[in-house]
């Protein structure tokens, strides 16, 4: 089978950084050469940024192929780099977390007492007999608890294997048993959507499922609501904290220390329990998200709206924002609720200068319109990011000029639960943006789009993504399953790390991510993008997004199959027919013929995972009549049958 994607969609918009900006820029052109003359070099340098108790000599060890070791004999405390640290260097009163709770109470939090926090935090689990590298499980809403309890795990060398909250019992027992927690984390409820969820009560049906390494459960009392007792087992975090020392020293652990196991999203297939380590993770997440977001640490105030339930709230809400001594917003609630402004009115209120988000956000704010955020001042705001999914040029461009008053820079930002650092990113103060592309590898990262063959692609076709050399935050395996950590990532091309993501390089040698392998059409033997065909429908003024998938036919092998969800004052002045006919004819005209799909079915809803990626692969079951598959990750399990009697 050949790689080559077809494309024609071109997106010439161009954007310089303004010369203000990059008068202040904090990533300098240095960066990208110094990262070519040496690469490990390069490496080790940012290494050196953090506190080690131990200073390492070696930099990367890759005798061992797909097992690599970075900073391998040096040692350091991953939480003593985020928070003692800055305490030392005369931060103390720096506001580390700017909490606000979906009711409305919120909370200020400083580097001082989130560091005195996290070592009580430290002793509670170390009196539970909680030791270097043993696995807890943390369950929590986006409560402040939920980072102080990664960061105390991490302060004693243990391992987190966070959970979103939104997760069955199912879901959350599976992931418990793979990596045999002793403990659990987790908070009587949190709020949602305006209502009060409960938490405990799923931690109790999970290890009702039987948990054998579970010794305890620890609750943190955030809604009030009712909740069953286990005598011996359960404890109230508040009660306990109270009691145990406030003193905590950090140690030193091995650079290689692992740090947390986290599922990927399955919006694929099944989650992978992927391990990342200490050292050269945190050097990957600290310099990715200084430069990257230009951060200036005295007087910006960031905001990622991830939940630490994913890889994104690992690397830029906890390790990469606190190892920098940023000032964050954290948010434990919904965007809509109770209004649809809430987001707007939370960086009015923080005047939040820096934002990151995903795509689906961005969209879900277009279908609303523009008249909400318009309501509000933004203009704090400096820096954008997006991650998650390929960014279509159009919402790209919305987000620029909406959320950013037309002039900041926009940042998309390509990586994995598996890479644990920001891989492909413009950078801004440097870089000129271009909208709907990730642009280029950060320095000090090499890649390469191939061939089914791993033949590098010549020119602008389309090929697959790989990463050609380790880097300091890729995953060390699967937890508990080396064989399947080599199946998936390294049978493929043997010393490349093979993504699964599809991808091509413009003109200007920028890179246009093109959606995932295994979602990659052939129509009459020609290779089409899914991510450009929906690019091209969310071009369209009516669309608020848009899903391709492939569907079998009988005279092109495949063909187009799009689902879309208008804008919300198109509903009405026209018909789904006709609003599907003008939409197929749009994309023929802006693509070409090839890509004119056969049917355009309008929807209210696209199955989506918990973290706000689409799922084709059911879409795909849908539009071929087959049974749906497997539906567990969705994030709303009711959607799939919504869509089908829609389509039906
Ligand atoms: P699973 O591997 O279980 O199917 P997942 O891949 O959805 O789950 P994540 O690690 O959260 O889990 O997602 C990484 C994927 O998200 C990437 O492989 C890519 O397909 C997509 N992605 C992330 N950021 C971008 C981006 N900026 N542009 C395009 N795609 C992106
Ligand atoms: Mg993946």
């Amino acid at each position: 089978m050949n790689a080559q994607i077809d494309h024609n969609l071109e997106e010439i918009r161009r954007f310089r950084p303004s010369p203000e900006f990059a008068a202040q820029s904090v990533a300098q052109e240095s960066l990208y050469t110094d990262a070519a003359d040496d690469r490990l070099g390069f490496w080790a340098d940012r290494a050196r940024e953090l506190h080690w108790h131990k200073p390492f000599t070696k930099t990367l060890d890759w005798t061992n192929p797909p097992f690599a070791t970075w900073f391998e004999d040096g040692e350091l405390n991953v939480a003593y780099n985020c928070l003692d640290r800055h305490v030392l260097a005369g931060h103390g009163d720096r506001i580390a977390i700017h909490w606000e709770g979906e009711p409305g109470d919120s909370r200020d939090i400083s580097y001082a007492e989130l560091t005195a926090e996290v070592k009580r935090a430290a002793n509670l689990l170390t009196s539970l007999g909680i030791e270097a590298g043993d696995r807890v499980a943390i369950y929590l809403p986006m409560i402040p608890e939920a980072v102080v309890a990664m960061l105390a795990i991490a302060r004693i060398g243990a391992v987190h294997s966070v959970v979103f909250g939104g997760f069955s019992p199912d879901s959350l027992h599976s992931r418990i048993l793979d990596a045999e927690a002793k403990l659990v984390i987790t908070a009587d409820g949190g709020y949602r959507k305006g209502r009060a969820f409960g938490l405990k009560d799923t931690v109790d049906a999970a290890l009702g499922k039987g948990a054998p390494s579970v010794a305890h459960v620890l609750v943190v009392k955030r809604t009030g609501n009712d909740v069953a007792w286990e005598d011996g087992r359960d404890l109230w975090w508040g009660d306990e904290i109270a009691q145990v020392d406030a003193d905590h020293e950090a140690k030193a652990f091995p650079a290689e220390q692992p740090l947390f196991i986290l599922y990927t999203s399955g919006t694929t297939g099944k989650p992978k329990g992927i391990l990342h380590t200490s050292g050269g993770y945190l050097t990957q997440a600290a310099f990715t998200h200084r430069n990257v977001f230009d951060l200036h640490p005295e007087s910006d105030v960031y905001w990622c709206t991830a939940d630490v339930g994913w890889i994104t709230g690992h690397s830029y809400v906890v390790y990469g924002p606190l190892a920098n001594g940023a000032t964050q917003v954290l948010y434990e609630g919904t965007p809509d609720t109770p209004h649809p402004g809430r987001w707007w009115e939370i960086i009015e209120k923080y005047k939040v200068s820096i934002l990151y988000t995903a795509p689906t956000a961005i969209r879900s704010f277009m279908k609303v319109g523009r008249q909400i955020p318009q309501k509000y001042n933004l203009r704090s705001l400096r820096v954008l990011g997006s991650v998650g999914e390929p960014i279509n040029p159009e919402a790209w461009i919305w987000y620029r000029h909406v959320i950013g008053g037309g002039s900041i820079p926009v940042v998309d930002t390509w990586w994995q639960t598996e890479t644990g650092g920001i891989m492909i990113s413009a950078l801004p103060g440097i870089t000129d943006l271009k909208p709907g592309s990730a642009q280029i590898p950060i320095p000090g990262i090499s890649l390469d789009i191939v061939t089914d063959e791993g033949e590098s692609v010549s020119g602008t076709d389309g090929g697959l993504l790989v990463i050609t050399e380790p880097w300091p935050a890729m995953l060390r395996g699967i937890w508990g399953d080396p064989e399947r950590f080599k199946e998936t990532y390294w049978e493929k091309f043997g010393d490349k790390y093979f993504a699964g993501d599809g991808a091509r390089r413009d003109e200007d040698g920028d890179i246009w991510l093109l959606g995932r392998v295994d979602d990659v059409m052939n129509v009459s033997g020609h290779r089409l993008s899914t991510a450009e065909i929906e690019s091209s429908l969310v071009a369209h003024d009516m669309t608020a997004e848009a899903a391709v998938v492939g569907a079998a036919d009988e005279t092109t092998g495949q063909a187009v199959v799009a689902f879309v969800i208008l804008k919300e004052r198109q509903t009405v002045s026209m018909t789904n027919e006709e609003a599907s006919e003008q939409l197929r004819a749009h994309v023929a005209r802006q693509i070409g013929a090839i890509a004119r799909p056969r049917q355009v079915f309008i929807v209210n809803e696209l199955p989506k995972t918990r973290s706000g990626k689409i799922m084709r692969r059911l879409l795909r079951d849908l539009a071929e009549g087959r049974e749906i598959g497997d539906t567990t990750t969705l994030a709303d399990t009711a959607v799939m049958q919504s869509i089908t009697d829609q389509v039906r």
